[in-house]
């Protein structure tokens, strides 16, 4: 299409003028920005139509990721790249005099998730499209994504966020498209023909619009799709109050849940999953019609997935399908259904395990309920067989029971596939948290460890970096990230350890750029930059990152011939706004900040900043200039993370605990290049069973602890006199189930070793190299060809590629 800089930089000029309705020299940088999107767009959409119709006639079999979120920040660069005309912009830019950087700072975050589980359906949709499989994401377009942070004196405040203000130029509306979906009502049912059917009547409809954004794989033509539902007013309300009906009607994509760990227990929540669940399986069978007349076969080209349980109502709703639309009896819809779907567990936290009350469930789901009874039903019938009187089990297991709604059970029975997403998450799972269910199906559990996209991650985000690695390995490992390997023969060569060395010094100056910016703080770009970035979270232990930096400043004080490498601790992180102790550390870390930064004495060795707003646009600036990725959950709890991947991947070395894929680094890169402590998993699971955790004998015997924890409430910080009551309390008073004092000495020791290893700069390229050349099994698209070959059972379209 823009086969040189002169054609594009005339259609450029072209569009701009046309758009905007004003000459190009007066034309403003959103104008620029509005017409170069919409050019990508339009360049895109030539491959998004061919993509389509080549799936529609080989009859591929096609793949729908069903996720809650989608977190997928900017798309103009990461659209330009995978299109390969990044160069040609960037060039003719350039020669037009405009920042294709400031141009892209206009784009807002689409930040339709809360962290990682959302970032993981982003960063899978890009790999989908990248290895040409025919994959696509259902979701929800929120009018307002996550919330914007704001630290004001010190506490975390909430702002609404708006990134459709001024319009999205991905996304186009379908509305021939839309489906209506029924919510209230009741269920009547008649004999028709010798069989049962069932009639939902006074039913309340909102209608489903979609709108899809082209997700464009790397240089290969594949554009799949992701589908965003808007919920607005049906055109035939039953309602008597229109206003009422249309408010409540537009609340069901308003607004993403700020919390990817509590269950809200809101109406409007479950509401929103069966929106999501009953719009996307309409018009996945839609799509299927084109080519196939009966359902049959529906799952011979149809995988439905399921990120974790909140679109778990696609069991019932697929069956509901099949039997009250389409005829099927019970057992073959049945079939078709589980065969069909398959389920991703993203936690072990039991408090996160989605429940509905009946009370809830039932009214606003009056037909679905009837089916997960009915699921219920055959289901402790089966179990009743194998274990006959066994109550207490089929108690345990039953999907229904105490008068909730278990989703994780239905997604356990109701599905063919139960993956967990690292490997020590998938032993727990089988092992501790879901016994019952792995005896009963042993053949549905399997594990897919996490993964990245190394393209936004290391390629887009790390250019320097990307150019280094190229320029001695080839730039194979673009679409082949395993062959990062091939860098190891590197680890003695002190020339290209050094050009390593000299890339990260960069990103690090970019990075001090950006928060001297914004906080007028000033900061040493040859410290150590040791950063935690992530939700907060008591599992995700930052205040074990904080209690050590006050201990530094304490020794500091102590002792005058204490001395370290300059380090400075960057802390990101949003809190839920209800979650009262998050907001708390956040609280603490900002007045830790102010304390260690405003002294003289002790800034000269260690600095502390919190960057507020943490999101993926930032996150791009901040893994690239890391030296200590901070991944310090407890043991067990980290269900995988995939920060710790964007920072090894980036050449920092991981401080952490053996969680998660945490164990799966310590694999690759071996114990002399990465920095563990703390409890394992099996410690912190029999201390738990067990008892026997005193938090209070660490208080009591350990000095460093008892100075640390008394300046929490003493008075030393110039707050209110209670301001960290609640934070002292639940470390000591209420014996911290997190067993954050139990791993303080241990990470004490592991934080100097750091310090140690840093004196040493060739050594620590080295360990730097080894992490990059050891991240190409994170890539997510490792991961996506483990769900596609063992899951999905799904092939690349070798047409498209
Ligand atoms: C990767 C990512 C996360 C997940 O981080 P963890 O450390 O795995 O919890 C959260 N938020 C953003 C913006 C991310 O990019």
């Amino acid at each position: 299409m823009f086969s040189s800089n002169e054609q594009f930089k005339q259609e450029f000029i072209d569009r701009v003028e046309r758009m905007s309705g004003k000459s190009f020299a007066d034309s403003s940088e959103r104008d620029q920005y509005q017409a170069l999107g919409n050019m990508v767009r339009e360049f895109a959409s030539q491959n998004w139509i061919s993509t389509n119709e080549q799936y529609r006639y080989s009859g591929t079999k096609q793949v729908y990721y069903l996720s809650i979120e989608f977190l997928l920040g900017r798309l103009l660069k990461h659209n330009l790249l995978n299109l390969g005309i990044e160069k040609i912009v960037e060039e003719s830019f350039t020669e037009l005099g405009i920042s294709l950087d400031a141009i892209e700072e206009l784009e807002a975050d689409a930040a339709l998730g809360n962290g990682g589980l959302g970032r993981l359906a982003a960063c899978f949709l890009d790999s989908l499209a990248s290895l040409g499989l025919p994959g696509h994401g259902c979701g929800i377009r929120y009018k307002h994504g996550l919330f914007e942070q704001k630290i004001v004196n010190g506490y975390q405040v909430e702002l609404p966020e708006h990134w459709l203000r001024n319009g999205h130029v991905w996304e186009v509306r379908k509305l021939d498209h839309a489906v209506e979906i029924p919510f209230w009502g009741h269920i009547e049912s008649t004999m028709e023909n010798g069989r049962l059917v069932f009639h939902h009547v006074n039913a309340e409809r909102i209608t489903a619009v979609p709108y899809d954004m082209p997700v464009v794989g790397y240089k290969n033509k594949t554009v799949n799709t992701l589908r965003l539902w808007n919920a607005e007013p049906s055109a035939y309300p039953i309602h008597k109050d229109i206003l009422k009906y249309k408010r409540e009607t537009e609340s069901v994509s308003e607004f993403l849940y700020p919390d990817d760990t509590h269950d809200e227990g809101k109406i409007l929540r479950l509401k929103q999953q069966y929106f999501l669940v009953s719009a996307s399986i309409r018009s996945i069978v839609r799509s299927y019609r084109k080519q196939h007349i009966s359902l049959q076969h529906f799952h011979e080209h149809v995988s439905i997935h399921i990120n974790d349980t909140h679109p778990v109502l696609a069991i019932p709703e697929l069956l509901r399908f099949l039997i009250d639309e389409e005829g099927y009896g019970w057992d073959e819809a049945w079939e078709i259904t589980t065969k069909t779907i398959s389920y991703t567990n993203h936690t072990t936290l039991s408090e996160a395990l989605e429940r509905w009350p009946i009370r809830i469930f039932q009214p606003l789901l009056p037909r679905i309920y009837l089916i997960v009874e009915e699921i219920n039903r055959r289901f402790c019938n089966e179990l009743w067989e194998r274990y006959p009187g066994d109550w207490k089990r089929i108690e345990n297991m039953a999907i229904i029971a105490n008068e909730e709604v278990k989703m994780a059970h239905l997604a356990l029975v109701g599905s063919h596939s139960v993956n967990g997403v690292a490997q020590i998450h998938t032993e727990i799972l089988k092992q501790r948290e879901m016994p019952l269910f792995y005896e009963v199906f042993p053949n549905k559990f399997n594990n897919k460890t996490n993964g990245i996209t190394h393209r936004r991650w290391l390629l887009k985000s790390n250019p320097q970096l990307a150019s280094l690695i190229s320029e001695a390995i080839s730039d194979e490992w673009i679409a082949k990230p395993e062959k990062l390997e091939l860098l190891m023969e590197y680890q003695d060569d002190s020339l290209f350890l050094e050009q390593l060395s000299k890339v990260k010094e960069r990103n690090k100056h970019k990075l001090v750029e950006t928060i001297t910016a914004k906080t007028g703080i000033a900061l040493d770009p040859t410290s150590i930059f040791d950063i935690q970035v992530k939700r907060l979270h008591a599992y995700k232990r930052q205040l074990l990152n904080v209690l050590h930096i006050m201990h530094l400043y304490n020794r500091i004080k102590e002792d005058s011939s204490f001395s370290i490498t300059p380090r400075t601790f960057i802390f990101g992180a949003k809190a839920s706004p209800g979650y009262y102790f998050a907001k708390k550390v956040i609280k603490l870390i900002n007045t830790v900040a102010k304390k260690v930064n405003e002294d003289s004495e002790v800034s000269k060795y260690i600095r502390v900043i919190f960057l507020e707003n943490y999101r993926v646009s930032l996150a791009e600036e901040i893994f690239p200039a890391a030296d200590v990725s901070e991944q310090i959950s407890t043991a067990s709890k980290e269900a995988s993370g995939t920060g710790n991947m964007k920072f090894m991947m980036n050449g920092a070395i991981t401080l952490g605990t053996m969680d998660g894929a945490n164990v799966e680094i310590f694999e690759r890169v071996g114990n002399e290049n990465i920095f563990t402590f703390g409890l394992s998993a099996d410690d912190v699971l029999r201390l738990q069973k067990q008892g026997g955790y005193r938090a209070m004998e660490y208080y009591q015997h350990d000095r460093r602890i008892r100075k640390v924890l008394d300046q929490l409430v003493n008075g030393f910080f110039s707050e209110e006199q209670n301001e960290f009551e609640a934070i002292f309390d639940s470390l000591v008073a209420h014996n911290d189930q997190y067993f954050v004092l139990r791993d303080f000495s241990s990470y004490v020791d592991v934080q100097s070793k750091v310090n140690e290893a840093y004196r040493n700069q060739n050594e620590w390229w080295k360990k730097s190299l080894v992490n990059i050349a050891k991240s190409g099994h994170f890539s997510s698209d490792r991961t996506i060809q483990q769900y596609a070959n063992e899951i999905w059972r799904i092939r690349s379209n070798s047409n498209v590629l």
